[in-house]
């Protein structure tokens, strides 16, 4: 059987490892770089991605996440994307460039902005209620990113080789269809 792995500085992992667990998989709480050796994918979560940056400092967290996402799928979720991604206007983010998108952080305003919305997935082939938060938006996108889903004109499931991002929450959902698309990547 194939292990999981869930970042656990900060942030919803919790939910994450509930979820993959609910579909029969391992998981393993990521706190330490040494972990990463035992995982077959790694999930990064939401929280925040300033404060994960510093955590990544503090716990060596950097070359070894970036060393992992070129040979390993990786999903990141909302402050999972910024981290992921290969620009980001906040110098207090220090993105890992795993996948060629440019982030703007909490790009529908802040905490009381927060809302959710079903919308069509054609690659699950039916509607997913999308929940954000504090959700970044996705401004730029190259064109060797493959677009999965958007809302209002904005992508907000991407996808590049293994690597998966998306500006929302599917661990606060009742729904799975988006991390069973994960494991089968
Ligand atoms: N606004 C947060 C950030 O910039 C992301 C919010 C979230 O992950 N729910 O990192």
């Amino acid at each position: 059987m194939s292990t999981t792995g869930i970042l656990a500085l900060q942030g919803g992992f919790f939910k994450h490892q509930e979820m993959v667990e609910k579909l029969g998989e391992k998981t393993l709480l990521i706190k330490k770089p040494e972990q990463l050796e035992f995982c077959d994918r790694l999930i990064i979560p939401g929280g925040e991605s300033t404060t994960l940056t510093k955590l990544f400092d503090i716990y060596d967290f950097r070359e070894p996440l970036i060393n992992f996402g070129k040979t390993r799928p990786v999903m990141g979720t909302c402050a999972g994307l910024i981290l992921l991604s290969s620009k980001v206007e906040d110098s207090r983010v220090k993105q890992l460039n795993l996948i060629d998108i440019e982030a703007e952080r909490n790009a529908y305003g802040s905490q009381v902005e927060s809302f959710s919305a079903d919308i069509y997935a054609d690659f699950l082939k039916k509607e997913y209620k999308c929940i954000f938060i504090r959700a970044p938006k996705i401004k730029e996108c190259s064109e060797n990113v493959k677009i999965l889903m958007s809302y209002e004109g904005n992508p907000i499931a991407v996808e590049q080789g293994r690597i998966l991002a998306l500006t929302f929450h599917p661990e606060l959902t009742q729904d799975p269809s988006i991390h069973e698309y994960f494991l089968k990547l």
